[in-house]
């Protein structure tokens, strides 16, 4: 293979016995035993066992974890009772006859083990030596299967990957922009993508018609555990194109590299089910299909209630609706934790119910419901003696929302073992903001389905925008795009972005929409969210190979760092007062 070895170390099996190896890799392991040494040799490939002797063999003695060596020496059956099944390698051993240091290692800053729990920032710090543990080498080669495996699929279906500048002008995602002055222009600054949106869109307009790109994006937000500064998506655009193409191909990228990372190959197609459909359903826009415990619609049982906490959330046209949870434990402290959680997702209260033996309810609210109402709710949710029934009264967005977050804490898997992706359609076109004003719920340049209806009711319009949605978690968004410079005047004005900033901020993008752009449609996916859950992990800092701390620090290089006056001249920076007290104190 090369001047340093001929075979790689985890693939030596029986059928090499006899034969004379040299391997090159890294000291995982070493034990002393009986006068011989037995050094797990790790590899790329996978681990071999190698036996030496310390008093033939100078080197041996030196040779400390994770030194870097190069081994040869011949293949032989290990001795009975010394085998290792569950190891490729496990039948074998290398009986070492010459072993060369090609380098030392520092003493560990912690075990290379993955049954060792390490301090997330000491990983970070020497990532080059946690990538060497062989989940994280796992999940690295996992991400490149994957990637190699959306590109074969777009490859094949025609599209081409190209690039788009990463220093731009502002593109709005609804995240601040990272920003970068400029030396050249002082006092000017380029924001680093938010994605690769309205350049997209520009090479529809330029006649490329099939367009992917694995886009890095940068949106400065507060970080949470599936989000950094910066990450990794499938970027994808076609034109003449609606909704039904983006979805099957997009499904076709995610099904192939499913298949290259699971080894299982998923059924098509995904289910498809609309926004009204999931909220109502299962309270969330990125519903955890995996489990049922679906939401019911219970109105109509309490129309003439005696319980005026019902009566009067349907009087002022709020929503009654519950969950059966299932048989569980509940006591007092349980049900007083869900009524906080429901609080703080904006309920007023929640209702508990517990189904009798003898099918009456144990509840607080029992006494005032009547027998028909009791015995209706039993049935709508299909409740058995002892299953907990969860029921909130109030507007339908919080009714649902709180109750699909319940849904969520009481039925979600721990583990991303099964699979569950499906698209979520007809997203509204726009949402409100917690100061009531009104934004986009995607981004500006998608269409809406009805425009008069945008026009009078943008409350309740609805957008060609659709989700891909995989165990819970929104894996990326698309819509059908705006190709009308007319049509994309009207959105930005509902948005409140009068001509003048439109045409400041998006005018050249506005004009390239008046030469004859084709309708075109898109979508864009993050490859490190689905990694993580194909590889079965919980943060996508586990499938980025040098990602960031959650305050958005990276330990290994120290990142962000300051930098000296004399850049900051270049660029005609001085920063400012407050903010060279606070750096003189910290
Ligand atoms: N640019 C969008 C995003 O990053 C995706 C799209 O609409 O294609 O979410």
């Amino acid at each position: 293979m090369s001047q340093y070895r001929d075979t790689a170390a985890g693939t030596i099996g029986s059928e090499a016995v006899g034969s004379t190896v040299k391997i090159a890799g890294w000291v995982a392991r070493r034990r002393d035993h009986g006068g011989v040494a037995f050094i797990d040799v790790r590899d790329a490939s996978g681990i071999v066992q190698v036996v030496a002797d310390p008093d033939v063999i100078d080197e041996v003695a030196s040779l400390r974890m994770e030194y870097c060596v190069a081994v040869s020496g011949e293949v032989r059956p290990r001795p009975d009772g010394t085998t290792n099944p569950d190891l490729p390698t496990g039948m074998v051993e290398i009986g070492a006859e010459e072993i060369q240091i090609l380098s030392p290692a520092d003493a560990l800053p912690f075990m290379l083990d993955d049954r060792v729990e390490v301090d997330e920032r000491v990983r970070l710090e020497y990532r080059y030596l946690d990538l060497r543990r062989a989940s994280m080498a796992a999940n690295i080669a996992a991400r490149s299967k994957a990637t190699a495996a959306i590109r074969r699929t777009l490859d094949d279906l025609g599209f081409l990957e190209i690039e788009t500048p990463t220093l731009v002008a502002s593109t709005p995602e609804g995240a601040r922009d990272m920003l970068v002055p400029s030396r050249l222009r002082e006092g000017h600054f380029y924001a680093l993508p938010q994605s690769p949106q309205l350049f997209k869109q520009l090479l529809m307009v330029s006649g490329v018609e099939r367009y992917f790109q694995i886009a890095r994006c940068y949106r400065d937000e507060d970080l949470r555990s599936d989000r950094q500064l910066e990450f990794t998506q499938l970027d994808l655009e076609g034109s003449f194109w609606g909704q039904d193409e983006v979805l099957d191909t997009i499904e076709q990228t995610l099904v192939a590299a499913t298949e290259a990372v699971r080894g299982i190959r998923l059924t098509e197609p995904f289910p498809r089910l609309t926004w009204q459909e999931v909220m109502d359903r299962y309270g969330s826009d990125k519903p955890d299909l995996r489990f049922g415990m679906e939401i019911a619609d219970l109105a109509d049982l309490f129309e003439s209630s005696e319980f005026g906490v019902f009566t009067s959330a349907l009087e002022s046209g709020g929503a009654i609706r519950g969950i059966n949870t299932g048989v569980r434990d509940f006591p007092r402290s349980k049900a007083d934790e869900l009524t906080e959680l429901a609080k703080a997702n904006g309920a007023k209260g929640l209702v508990w119910m517990v189904v009798n033996d003898d099918r009456s309810l144990r509840s607080p609210v029992a006494k005032f419901l009547s027998d028909a109402e009791i015995r209706g709710v039993i049935d709508r949710l299909e409740a058995q003696p002892g299953d907990v029934l969860l029921l909130v009264a109030d507007r339908w967005k919080t009714a649902v929302t709180v109750l699909g977050a319940l849904r969520n804490v009481l039925g979600r898997p721990a583990d991303h073992e099964d699979l569950a992706f499906l698209w979520v359609t007809d997203f509204p076109m726009f949402e409100e903001e917690e100061d009531g004003s009104i934004t986009f719920s995607h981004h500006p340049f998608t269409t809406p389905q009805d425009v008069e209806m945008m026009a009078t009711q943008p409350e309740h319009a609805l957008a060609r925008a659709y989700d891909a949605v995989l165990n819970g978690v929104e894996l990326g968004s698309g819509s059908v795009r705006i190709h009308d410079p007319e049509l994309q005047r009207k959105v930005f004005d509902i948005l409140g972005i009068d001509s003048e900033t439109a045409e400041r901020m998006f005018g050249w993008f506005l004009r390239a929409l008046r030469f004859g752009p084709p309708p075109h449609a898109g979508f864009a996916f993050g490859i490190d969210r689905l990694v993580m859950i194909l590889q079965n992990e919980d943060s996508i800092r586990e499938v980025i190979p040098f990602p960031k701390t959650q305050s958005g620090v990276d330990p290994l290089t120290g990142s962000p760092t300051l930098v000296d006056d004399r850049q900051l001249a270049e660029l005609g920076i001085t920063l400012r007062p407050e903010t060279r007290t606070k750096l003189e104190e910290s």
